[in-house]
């Protein structure tokens, strides 16, 4: 997907996110973040680092921290290394527009990456073990995807 997306949507001059100028970060492990995005809607914005980008999923509801509750997660726009750090408000008039601050972050291992299926480990703060992404359907235009943790 790249960035172009992400940069299409933003001024940079008028809101306080990272235009992803600063290349790739260096350090151990894939970053994994989530987000608290108070915008129109409250969300919860999964961020994966995969190829030099953060793969993004938005969340309506709390991620899962056990098995058995499954959410939805709607694929958004790849996101630059350096929102990994984000915290701030988004102007009003602007995409996104409200607050964003980091409700978890670590690393992530990856376990299986298929086309429509994720499956990696999670070292964070708040969630931590197994976790799965799959997609809806096959399509290659569809966005929804189910996340959950898996059982054991
Ligand atoms: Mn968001």
């Amino acid at each position: 997907m790249g960035l172009e997306e992400y940069r299409r949507k933003r001024d940079f001059r008028r809101t306080p996110e990272p235009s992803g100028e600063g290349g790739p970060r260096q350090g151990p492990g894939r970053i994994y973040v989530i987000q608290r995005h108070h915008a129109s809607h409250l969300h919860y914005d999964l961020r994966l680092e995969k190829d030099g980008v953060l793969k993004s999923w938005a969340i309506p509801k709390e991620p899962p921290d056990r098995p058995g509750v499954r959410r939805l997660a709607v694929q958004t726009e790849d996101h630059p290394i350096e929102y990994a750090d984000f915290e701030g408000i988004i102007p009003e008039g602007m995409y996104g527009a409200g607050k964003v601050e980091i409700w978890d972050r670590g690393t992530y291992e990856p376990i299986e990456e298929g086309e429509g299926k994720w499956t990696f480990r999670i070292n964070g703060e708040r969630l931590k073990g197994e976790y799965c992404l799959i997609k809806f359907r096959a399509e290659a235009g569809d966005k929804n995807w189910l996340f959950f943790k898996k059982k054991g």
